[in-house]
């Protein structure tokens, strides 16, 4: 029997299936919030601890009218061999629990192949590490499209890191950064990068080196990407990911600008460990442009003896700021903090422990530098605030993302390690505090380059401003996405 016709006044209704991890959902629910906000049906797929954060983040737009909802799925972690109550991946301890989370993962195509032939949504998007979703979703003959919380010159790097591997012809002497170089081959600049940004390969397992096949492979096999990102900002990697390496990809971001309200830009992920209004009324205190934020993203953890460094460096830089700290694990002492510090500092520096309104406060006027991790949602934030940065990237896309803040953008300067590090980061070598000192100084001060940085900052929040405007590039590109669904579900 034939389908039945879509009539012309069907509500496109698409499922979102993000990755269980803060930095994946908080993007995807966002996606969620775009697409019901262009009148589409939007069906946010999560398990049953993520879902409360899920739904509190879109509870304003269901008041106001909105067709989003939230849909709960089992999450079988302790059959994979987790402990039980993880269903994130932020909360994962150990390198060894990472294969039994994806296990846990892949469990769930069975149950989402369900929830597809109840409800037959239009099209599916479905974060990049649930890769068997398109072989799910074409089953159903329904499109499926990845979401990359990356840019496109990420992408393409590593992209061709994998095709190419630059890194088996040199020496693997991770001491000697130099000897330890390669070019990325074929990509629009030229670009270098060490063995010790990378997961060492010696070390690197099978598990790391089979997900990224499959992860390519489900891009190539699906019907198009969605990327993170905005053209103006990387017209050169868009054009090469879609031409060069022949990927169909669709630029929708930033799109955390989506978030204009303060309660939205206060509500993501978890809940804030501090009050957003006394953040607030402390950084309304500030001069404009005074304050650095520093923050290390929802997943890396920095050791006692970096912390320590940290904070003498931050002290002697004589600069207020915001400090969210995060320990290697949840109970352990606090004993990073040089005797009177907080005392010492009271009034120029506020600590917040876990999690933090990242949003709201990279976009008040008197943050003026963001230390970072380079989690990408964080950087683009930071470019969407017009705020430069301080590089300190550990681990995944970080190290991609430092080079493209530092060398392609240029909207920041690089202060981290540069050796590859997760989770156990004591083997890394420390960044002392006199140069923590001198960069933060360098940034936040009145020297020419940083003011030349800070202006390209302002002007690069402008350009992602106006591209997810209407008649914007991030805007076009989402309405061109939505028409073709509609044309699809016509065939
Ligand atoms: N985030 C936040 N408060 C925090 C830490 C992180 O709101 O205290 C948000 C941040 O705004 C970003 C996401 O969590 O949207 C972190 O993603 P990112 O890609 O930067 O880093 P990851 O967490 O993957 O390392």
């Amino acid at each position: 029997m034939a389908p039945a016709a879509i009539p012309d006044n069907h509500q496109l209704h698409v499922f979102l299936f993000p990755v269980m991890a803060q930095s994946l959902m908080i993007p995807m629910v966002d996606v969620a919030r775009l697409f019901a906000a262009r009148g589409l049906k939007s069906t946010i797929i999560t398990t049953p601890l993520n879902a409360m954060n899920v739904s509190k983040s879109v509870e304003r737009d269901r008041l106001s009218g909105l067709n989003i909802n939230v849909q709960i799925i089992p999450f079988p972690g302790v059959e994979a061999g987790l402990p039980e109550g993880i269903e994130c991946l932020n909360e994962i301890t150990s390198p060894e629990m990472m294969p039994k989370f994806f296990k846990a993962m892949d469990m769930v195509q069975e149950p989402f192949e369900k929830l597809l032939e109840q409800h037959r949504p239009d099209f599916v998007v479905a974060g990049m590490f649930l890769t068997w979703a398109t072989e799910s979703t074409a089953k159903f003959g329904i499109p499926r499209f990845v979401f990359h919380a990356a840019n496109f010159f990420y992408l393409s790097a590593k992209e061709s890191l994998r095709l190419h591997k630059p890194y088996e012809t040199i020496s693997t002497d991770h001491t000697d950064e130099n000897s330890s170089s390669f070019v990325i081959p074929g990509l629009p600049d030229k670009i270098e990068m060490s063995t010790a940004q990378i997961p060492s390969h010696s070390e690197s397992s099978n598990f790391v080196v089979e997900m990224q096949k499959k992860i390519s492979e489900s891009e190539v096999n699906s019907y198009g990407i969605l990327v993170n990102s905005f053209y103006e900002l990387e017209p050169a990697y868009a054009e090469h990911y879609k031409t060069v390496l022949g990927r169909k990809a669709w630029h929708i971001g930033p799109i955390s600008l989506l978030n204009e309200h303060a309660a939205d830009k206060a509500q993501r992920g978890k809940k804030s460990a501090i009050d957003e209004h006394y953040v607030l009324k402390w950084l309304d205190s500030k001069e404009p442009n005074s304050v650095l934020y520093v923050s290390f993203g929802s997943v890396s953890r920095v050791n006692d003896n970096q912390l320590l460094e940290l904070a003498m460096g931050l002290e002697s830089s004589g600069c207020s700021f915001i400090w969210v700290v995060r320990q290697i694990k949840k109970d352990d002492e606090e004993r990073f903090l040089p005797t009177g510090f907080e005392e010492r500092v009271k009034g120029r520096g506020l600590i917040i422990r876990d999690w933090a309104p990242q949003l709201l406060i990279l976009d008040h006027q008197a943050v003026g530098g963001f230390m970072t991790h380079c989690g990408w949602n964080s950087v683009l934030e930071s470019i969407s605030a017009g705020v430069p940065m301080i590089t300190w990237p550990m681990f995944a896309d970080q190290f991609y993302n430092d080079i493209f803040i530092t060398q392609v953008i240029k909207m920041g300067t690089p202060l981290g390690p540069k050796e590859h590090n997760w989770l156990d980061s004591k083997n890394v070598s420390l960044v002392k505090n006199d140069k923590i000192e001198m960069v933060v100084s360098w940034l936040m001060g009145d020297g020419e380059e940083a003011k030349n940085m800070r202006k390209r900052a302002k002007e690069i929040s402008e350009m992602a401003k106006k591209s997810v405007e209407e008649g914007g590039s991030s805007y076009a590109d989402l309405t061109s996405l939505i028409e073709e669904m509609r044309i699809y579900t016509k065939k």
